[in-house]
């Protein structure tokens, strides 16, 4: 059994808490990065089908980190630039139009196969001072006024100045420190997979609101788009257990023709779809990030971006409290990180909550006024670049207080 001592301890390697190992590499921080997986189990072709879609102020903040090769460079080869965006109402002509032209960006944002983010965050932790312990389970926390101490399923331990929970939705570390969560589940299952379809995606996303949810087509490389189809949850299983024809009939009669034909590449996965918050983003010694501290419906694709900004917080009042020699777990780093990050999340929890629960019915008269109310957005130039610059990242809360990273300077 042994005792490693370091600055900061994450708990998780996933996309949160890899981007925050390679992200804190860069100030000369000792960090260990714990996850119960290994990288290579974690970037197998099986593990993950989801893609992301990375808005543009994210996207600074990964070409800001990383040594030698920043994140971003280890990623642009397999980057597909979302230039248009088009949300359609179920059989509806209206629909609300967003164009990289109209924000003057180069693209609207990325779509990323999240095996590639994967692979790209362990190549940037391999190549920083960062000690990835994997596979390894963290099976209980103790903190002291002073430190935190991590213990794993084999008998060793880990203590810290500060334990970071980027352990996902379950969160055994917000658990262990006394953080309470309220969820919703929303009787909904995200069906996900890729399509190659025959001809060019002209890099457009569409989002059709359909009866049962959205369902999103998500322009890739090589003429292929990611699907994230909400279907109801107690008809889910009985449509992906369908004869691949049959599944394939299913898809086409959401999707529609303007693509061409169709043809399924790789497995079908599900996500059950919920909402989550931690009651707290802090205890003694803790901080959480990313799904930890908060989860939503993927309607806007938001959920790790609004992990991306936690990061860029989180790392920021750890530089700046390093740098005045300040320690940087204790109560008063954590509570102008916990401040910082309260507005954004709330404000993006709600409006994904609202936006599901507008779309994903069809009685007539909320038809009519949602309908409405895209042609109204569309037609009103601030409001749609209101949300178009929030739904970039651009601005957290309402307000435009980026922290460092995400405005793409370094730390
Ligand atoms: C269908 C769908 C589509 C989505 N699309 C988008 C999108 O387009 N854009 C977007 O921004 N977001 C999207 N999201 C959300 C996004 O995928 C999640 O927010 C993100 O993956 C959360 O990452 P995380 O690192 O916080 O958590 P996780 O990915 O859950 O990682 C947690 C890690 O902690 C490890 N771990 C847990 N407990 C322990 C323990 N006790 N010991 C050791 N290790 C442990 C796990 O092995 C895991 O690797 C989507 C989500 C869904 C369901």
């Amino acid at each position: 059994m042994s005792e490693l001592s370091v600055d900061i301890a994450i708990v998780g390697g996933g996309l949160v808490g890899g981007t925050l190992a390679a992200a804190l590499a860069s100030m000369g921080a000792e960090v260990a990065l714990i996850d119960r997986l290994t990288p290579t189990m974690q970037t197998d072709a099986a593990f993950d089908g989801r893609a992301s879609a990375i808005a543009l102020a994210p996207q600074k903040m990964l070409a800001a980190i990383g040594q030698e090769t920043s994140v971003w460079d280890r990623l642009a080869a397999h980057a597909t630039p979302i230039l248009d965006i088009r949300v359609a109402d179920g059989a509806s002509r209206l629909f609300l139009h967003y164009d990289h032209e109209e924000v003057g960006t180069p693209a609207l944002g990325y779509m990323l196969e999240n095996r590639h983010i994967r692979t790209a965050l362990y190549a940037a932790v391999a190549a920083s001072n960062v000690r990835l312990i994997a596979p390894a389970e963290v099976v209980d926390l103790e903190t002291t006024t002073a430190r935190a101490r991590l213990h794993l399923a084999s008998g060793d331990t880990i203590s810290a100045s500060l334990v970071v929970g980027a352990d996902g939705r379950l969160s055994g570390i917000r658990a262990k420190a006394g953080i309470g969560v309220d969820e919703w589940r929303y009787k909904q299952t995200g069906i996900v997979c890729t399509v190659r379809h025959e001809r060019p995606h002209h890099n457009v996303a569409h989002e059709h609101f359909l009866t049962a949810g959205p369902f999103a087509i998500l322009p890739l490389s090589d003429n292929r788009s990611s699907l994230v189809w909400t279907e109801r949850a107690d008809l889910a299983p009985s449509i992906v257990a369908l004869p691949d024809d049959q599944f394939m009939r299913e898809l086409e009669s959401r999707f529609g023709d303007f693509l061409g034909g169709l043809t399924r590449e790789g497995p079908i996965w599900t996500y059950p779809l919920e909402m989550h918050l931690a009651h707290r983003a802090v205890a003694p010694r803790v901080a959480l990030v990313g799904d930890a501290a908060h989860g939503m419906h993927p309607i806007a694709g938001q959920g790790f971006n609004l992990g991306l900004r936690d990061v860029a917080a989180l790392a920021e009042v750890i530089a700046d409290a390093a740098r005045l020699g300040l320690d940087i777990g204790n109560s008063a780093t954590l509570a102008r990180y916990a401040d910082w990050r309260r507005l954004d999340t709330l404000v993006m929890l709600g409006l994904t909550d609202a936006l599901n629960r507008l779309f994903s019915n069809d009685i007539a008269p909320v038809r009519v006024l949602r309908d409405l109310g895209l042609a109204a957005v569309n037609a009103t130039g601030p409001a749609k670049r209101f949300f178009m610059r929030h739904a970039m990242g651009l601005t957290q809360g309402g307000t435009s207080d980026l922290p460092r990273l995400l405005r793409g300077e370094a730390l």
